[in-house]
Parts: C-alpha cells; sequence; structure tokens
C-alpha cells in the first residue's frame, strides 16, 4: 500500500532551522526527515526513518554475506568491565552514569567477556559477531548534524581468530564488504591508511571525500593510495615518492585490527589441537548508518533539496496530484496503487496544496521519481514522468509507466 502524504504527521518548512550550520541538518529538518532534540541527539521521523532503515539493512545484509551473527547487546555496562580494559578514565568521550555504569561508546569491553563464555576450543574459532545499536559519545563538537551525534547509529561487528593469518583474510573479505555498503548507498568511500590508536600500526578508514568532512586525507595519484593526515610523515608519498593531493573527508567506517590487546585484559584463550592454550585474535569493524545518511545528504543534494541514491531513498516513486478534483484524485490513487502492488515503494502528495509548494516539497524529499497526474494530463490519459537527477520531465502514458516502473 502507499502512503497517503495528507496522513503524515510532519510538515515541511522553508525556514534554516536555528542553530544548524550543516547542509545534512538543514535539509533533514526542512523536509522533517529528522527533529533535533538537542546537540548531537536527534528523533527520526516516518520518513527519516525509512532511510536510516534502508541503510541499517544493507549493512545487514553484507554483514550477514561475510559470515557475521547479528545480536544485541546493551547499551549500559558496569564500571568494572571498562577498568578490566584500562579503558574507563581512558576514553574522553565516554557517557559515565552515577560512576557505575558506561553508555557504550563501542562494545570491546561487554562482547570479549561474552564470546568467551562460549568458545573454549579451536573448533569453536572463528566467530564473528555484530549489532546494529545507538551508541553514546559525548562529542565535544557535535555542529555536523547526523555526521557527528551525541547518540547515533553504528554497527559493530567484532571476529575472533585462533591466527593472526585467519584474521587478516578476514580483514581483507571485511574491506570488500565494506566497499559493496558504500556503493549501495551511493557513497565512494575511499580506503584510506588511519592510525591503529593504541593498538596496532595502522587501521583503515573508509573516507567520504566533501568539503563539510573534518578530517584531512592525502591522495597519491601516483599509486593512488589514500592516508589520513594523523599518520603523515613526509611531504611525498612514501610508498611511491609521488605527490599529494589533500581533500577533506568525512569518516564513515573504520576497520581496525585489535590483536590480543581485549583478549588478553579477559585471559581470553582457546586450547589448540594439542591441547595447549593460545592467544585469540581480534579485530573490530565499525561503521556509521546515521553519519552515512547525513554524509549522502551532503554529497547528493542541489540547490532544491536531496537527491537521494535509489536504493536508500524513502520512497522509489512521488505520485503528484495536482489540484483535488475527483478525477485527477481517481487517477492518482490507482497510479499508486497499481505501482505498489508491483513492488514500488510510492508516497502519494494528495494534499490540497498549490503545484508550487507540491513541487517544491517533491525536490526537497529527493525521491528518484516523481509522476505528476492533473485535469490536463488525465485528458489526454497521459502522466508526467520526471527523474529527481534530471531536468526534464516527459509525458508517457499510464501502461508505459506500468512497463517501465513496475517490473
Ligand atoms: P571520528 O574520528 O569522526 O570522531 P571515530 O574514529 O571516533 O570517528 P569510530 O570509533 O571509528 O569513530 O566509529 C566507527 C564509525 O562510527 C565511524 O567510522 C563513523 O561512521 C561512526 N561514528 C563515529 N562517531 C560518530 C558520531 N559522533 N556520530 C555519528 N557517527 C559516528
Ligand atoms: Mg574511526
Amino acid at each position: 500500500m502507499y502512503t497517503s502524504q495528507t496522513s503524515l504527521f510532519t510538515k515541511t518548512t522553508k525556514e534554516k532551522p536555528k542553530g544548524e550550520v550543516s547542509l545534512n541538518a538543514q535539509l533533514l529538518m526542512r523536509a522533517g526527515f529528522v527533529d533535533k532534540v538537542m546537540a548531537g541527539v536527534y528523533s527520526y521521523l516516518p520518513l527519516g526513518l525509512r532511510v536510516l532503515k534502508k541503510i541499517q539493512q544493507i549493512v545487514r545484509e553484507e554483514m550477514d554475506a561475510l559470515g557475521g551473527q547479528e545480536i544485541l547487546m546493551p547499551a549500559l555496562s558496569p564500571k568494572e568491565l571498562w577498568e578490566t580494559t584500562d579503558r574507563w578514565d581512558k576514553i574522553d568521550v565516554l557517557f559515565k552514569v552515577e560512576d557505575k555504569y558506561a553508555l557504550g561508546s563501542t562494545h570491546e569491553e561487554v562482547v570479549t567477556p561474552l564470546v568467551k563464555k562460549f568458545v573454549h576450543s579451536y573448533k569453536d574459532l572463528p566467530v564473528a559477531v555484530y549489532q546494529i545499536q545507538d551508541k553514546f559519545r559525548n562529542e565535544p563538537r557535535a555542529k555536523s548534524g547526523l555526521m557527528r551525534g551525541r547518540e547515533f547509529s553504528m554497527k559493530d561487528l567484532y571476529s575472533f581468530h585462533k591466527t593472526a593469518e585467519d584474521f587478516e583474510q578476514f580483514y581483507e573479505k571485511s574491506i570488500a564488504a565494506y566497499h559493496r555498503i558504500f556503493e549501495r548507498c551511493g557513497l565512494d568511500a575511499k580506503l584510506t591508511a588511519a592510525d591503529g590508536g593504541v593498538f596496532s600500526k595502522f587501521s583503515h578508514e573508509f573516507q567520504v571525500i566533501t568539503p563539510y568532512g573534518e578530517d584531512i586525507i592525502f591522495h597519491c595519484a601516483q599509486c593512488n593510495t589514500y592516508t589520513n593526515k594523523e599518520i603523515i610523515t613526509q611531504d611525498s608519498c612514501d610508498k611511491c615518492d609521488g605527490e599529494f593531493e589533500q581533500h577533506k573527508a568525512i569518516e564513515v567506517g573504520n576497520i581496525f585490527p585489535l590483536k590480543t590487546r581485549f583478549t588478553d585484559a579477559f585471559n581470553f584463550t582457546y586450547a589448540n589441537e594439542s591441547g595447549e592454550n593460545k592467544e585469540v585474535y581480534m579485530g573490530c569493524y565499525g561503521i556509521g548508518p546515521s553519519r552515512m545518511m547525513g554524509a549522502v545528504v551532503e554529497v547528493h543534494a542541489d540547490d532544491a533539496g536531496m537527491v537521494w541514491p535509489t536504493e536508500i531513498a524513502p520512497y522509489d516513486i512521488h505520485v503528484v496530484a495536482l489540484g483535488d478534483s475527483d478525477s485527477v484524485m481517481k487517477k492518482a490513487k490507482e497510479v499508486a496503487i497499481t505501482l505498489s502492488e508491483h513492488g514500488k515503494e510510492v508516497l502519494l502528495d494528495d494534499r490540497s496544496a498549490s503545484a508550487g509548494a507540491k513541487f517544491a516539497d517533491s525536490d526537497l524529499f529527493g525521491i528518484p521519481t516523481r509522476i505528476v497526474i492533473s485535469e490536463k494530463l488525465v485528458a489526454k490519459n497521459e502522466v508526467e514522468v520526471k527523474q529527481r537527477t534530471e531536468k526534464d520531465a516527459q509525458n508517457m502514458s499510464e501502461a508505459d509507466v506500468y512497463s517501465q516502473f513496475a517490473m
């Protein structure tokens, strides 16, 4: 069934929301996709939630294909776990509750003892588990809309291995899975060598180049590699001596070799074939669905509004009925029903508003295809079809619309 726009409780607004400097927050709030509760904390409203869920579902599908098993850990965890890894006082963005609990900023402290309970011998490894959950970080600069939340959606996967080699193979496969996720979401994310933190020499970030990014990455065109500024040690590429080009970028994913940093802290070992205790190698793999949603708006927008990539658009087709005459409404509903029966997600603008207001909202929403139905078109037995990414519309017969859009 299609969604009727009259039934949506949210409204659009032309005014820029006060105190929002980022393009993604401005457009998403004006369109009624999200609402700001406080700096870095947003509610997801019907249209915005559809986008977030689609991104999360793409992430889920690719993590399942990688062999990950989905779980859901609690957001709240006891101080003792963070003391075991010596991170209670080291993570400056950690939200602490009553000096006894932490709101999860990441979940190594919960997942490592969890997996330890079930893994005893070499036969139990490897294991990869993941969750899609809100993370909490008391970010000092929460000015980038969805791109820097203090509560935000993260997918975090953790993998556990018998050997460093087994870990490395999985790590390579995870890079391919991440590239598929970003491609499906319409993001061109560059694999970027970055700091490994206290755990290891390197990690890999996935960076989307945009002038609104908070990171700086260096591209070597000669060997086509990207390196985060934070680990650059010389003026030219250390691999081929090529010249660097500098870009602003936003980090949308980050994967880390953790080696035995956390498994050691929790005394998590396994018995090998000869019954000897061996260290467990670990990796963690983060990706931010809500940051991705913000980044997509930043890179896919024009003066009129958002331009959603097809797989994550809130709807496939926006049917816009102009005028509220019975014949137009009847035809618009018929088209909306037929398209939705053919598996398309349809939003029907059945409000009584001016054509100008309806077109402005349609452009703002950024739904990939717009189909207009008016009195004149009904008389000619035609509809008008326009792609959000294109300037010109074309008239088509209803039958042609169904054969083109309703496979
Ligand atoms: P940043 O350096 O931008 O603060 P981070 O390196 O601390 O991010 P990670 O711990 O690597 O972030 O988190 C994994 C992923 O979670 C990031 O790649 C990003 O997509 C997302 N993420 C991290 N922090 C935020 C945030 N404050 N708001 C929204 N998404 C976030
Ligand atoms: Mg990171």
